[in-house]
């Protein structure tokens, strides 16, 4: 059970650790935090910025999001009923609360996130308020603190909202390279798309007492492995014991430890605000013309009918790939801090003679192969072996090509134990700052968060017949119908085709598959995956690096923008 901070009005209230009767005026001047068990009880956003900010500091920024529904998503209720819901319920207009404030007398610009709406799940509206706070702190020349409380990327945007991991992370980037501070502050809970994003890969991260953050949640884990979960299990200590966070602090030092982060940058830094960074006007979401998707999109081509071609196991493998389509691979291995993945290979290669980094997922043929690849679930050290080569690649100036089929990253407890949301984290925000063409594609399976590790990229291809989703449809559907059984809808609603992820912009280009499916002739989906990456990488090998990281900036930056109003009172 989890504790939930006392309404006004009620006199009493029992806390959710030791369920002791607590009088609701005495828990409130304890910052609900329990005085007989110490249970930190969860905070709305008003009463979080309440704790923390100086008294009378904080100003919301004007930023307003629209009525949004990019997919038109439908499970047993249409999205936006659940949105408006989730507003009348809250107060708010959206999981997040974005402002500035001084903590100490320091200025910051926050955005703290709230629970209560949607589980604090990340889309679209969520994305782009949380990267304008991102850009006023970098206009003001400030630090950005992030409070985190969320189930994950919210699955009713589909992709949509996996490409807001992106889309913060490569504002985030931008704060590293000014030198301001970013300090995330997690609370409970923080899992999934916003842990493997923005939770951890700020300078700083600090988890409250009694917190819990991880990629995949205890209950996944617990179907997956089969296995009963370690006692204190991904809880801030659990964090901290695996150097996931630099502390645990209770709630009552919290404000005081945020200012001595942000006296210390201040001190340090001094630096004044880049003087004119303008801020990107985004361009909207437009369907792209493109002549594949449209020569594609078939008959027979039912979204769940697709999940199953994707997973087909006679479908060729990123080594497949790597034999048929490129040219003397030269296999690199290990991440260099004491492991190698097997979910996970790259190297050198060559395209049609040039010479290429190749990373990839890769699962198998058979259950003996399947199983020692761990089916393409990428374990953390899989994806440190990714961002090696990608650095590598930069390095040598070497264009990357990634090939993506995994139905996620491992959510097992090791994964947790050695930082998979982190190590998620830190690929992505990578991607979005690498100076070298980075072309993706994705050739069966592209799950979630663990695929965008090795999708934030200048063009992103998608094999006709390959899915890429924010989850899986039975674990949508195991959330938002009764059953797994309602897969096949919850893959329709999901719109994880490749030609629906090109209207939405997610993926540039539908690479035609042989008919009718790649497994029923490996040869020649080579042939069309090696043209199709050809077409895309050429144009990009002349292409100034600080153009090129800044064209795909604005690729991950639209997909936010569009879904916001007009900005009210713009400065
Ligand atoms: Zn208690």
């Amino acid at each position: 059970m989890t504790a939930t901070a006392p309404r006004e009005g009620q006199l009493w209230s029992r806390c959710g650790g030791c369920a002791t009767l607590l009088y609701r005026k005495r828990l409130r001047r304890n910052l609900d935090v329990c005085p007989e068990c110490g249970t930190h009880a969860r905070l709305d956003a008003p009463e979080r910025l309440l704790q923390l900010v100086d008294a009378g500091s904080f100003a919301a920024l004007a930023d307003r999001p629209a009525e949004v529904d990019p997919i038109g998503f439908v499970d047993l209720l249409p999205y936006p009923h659940r949105l408006s819901a989730a507003r009348a319920g809250t107060g708010l207009a959206e999981a997040v609360v974005c402002g500035t404030a001084t903590v100490g007398g320091h200025p910051c610009a926050l955005a703290v996130m709230d629970f209560r709406f949607l589980g604090g799940s990340l889309g679209c509206a969520v994305g782009e308020l949380i990267t304008r706070a991102a850009e006023r702190a970098l206009e003001d020349g400030i630090a950005l603190v992030l409070v985190t409380a969320s189930g994950g990327a919210r699955m009713q945007e589909g992709a949509l909202s996996l490409m807001q991991m992106a889309t913060v992370s490569q504002a985030i980037a931008a704060l590293r390279e000014a030198g301001l501070l970013t300090v995330s502050v997690l609370t409970d809970p923080t899992y999934g798309g916003v842990a493997a994003s923005f939770a951890t890969n700020t300078d700083v991260v600090l988890a409250e007492k009694g917190a819990r953050m991880g990629f995949a949640g205890p209950r996944v884990i617990r179907q997956v492995t089969g296995r009963a979960l370690p006692e204190g299990f991904q809880t801030a200590d659990f964090l901290l014991r695996h150097g996931q966070v630099d502390m645990v602090v209770p709630r009552h030092a919290l404000r005081g430890r945020l200012a001595a982060l942000l006296a210390a940058a201040r001190a340090g830094g001094r630096r004044a605000a880049r003087p004119g960074v303008p801020r990107q006007e985004p361009s909207p979401v437009v369907a792209r013309p493109a002549g594949g998707a449209a020569a594609v999109t078939g008959p027979g081509g039912d979204a769940w009918e697709t999940v199953r071609l994707a997973r087909h196991p006679g479908r060729p493998t990123t080594l497949d790939y790597l034999e048929t389509a490129f040219d003397g691979f030269v296999e690199l291995h290990g991440d260099r801090l004491g492991a190698d993945c097997p979910a996970v290979v790259g190297g050198l290669a060559r395209l049609d003679g040039r010479p290429v980094m190749v990373i990839g997922h890769q699962k198998g043929h058979t259950t003996a192969e399947l199983v020692s690849r761990n089916f393409g679930m990428a374990s953390p050290a899989g994806h440190r072996k990714a961002l090696r080569l990608m650095r590598l690649a930069a390095r040598l100036g070497l264009p990357v090509v990634t090939l993506v089929d995994t139905p996620g990253a491992d959510p097992g407890v090791s994964a947790e134990e050695q930082g998979q949301a982190a190590a998620i984290a830190e690929n992505i925000l990578a991607l979005t700052v690498l100076p070298t063409p980075v072309v993706a594609v994705i050739t069966g399976e592209g799950g979630s968060g663990g695929a965008l590790a090795l999708a934030v990229a200048d063009r992103v291809l998608m094999l006709q017949h390959a899915v890429y989703s924010v989850i899986s449809p039975e674990g949508c559907a195991a959330i938002l119908w009764p059953d797994r059984g309602a897969a096949p809808e919850a893959a329709r609603a999901l719109r994880l085709t490749a030609p629906d992820l090109c209207r939405l912009g997610v993926v540039d280009d539908v690479v035609p598959e042989p008919a009718p499916a790649a497994h029923q002739d490996p040869e020649a989906a080579a042939r069309a995956l090696r043209a199709a990456v050809l077409a895309h990488l050429l144009p990009l090998l002349d292409v100034p690096a600080a153009t090129l990281v800044r064209r795909r900036r604005q690729r991950f930056r639209r997909f936010g923008a569009a879904r916001l109003g007009a900005r009210a009172g713009a400065r």
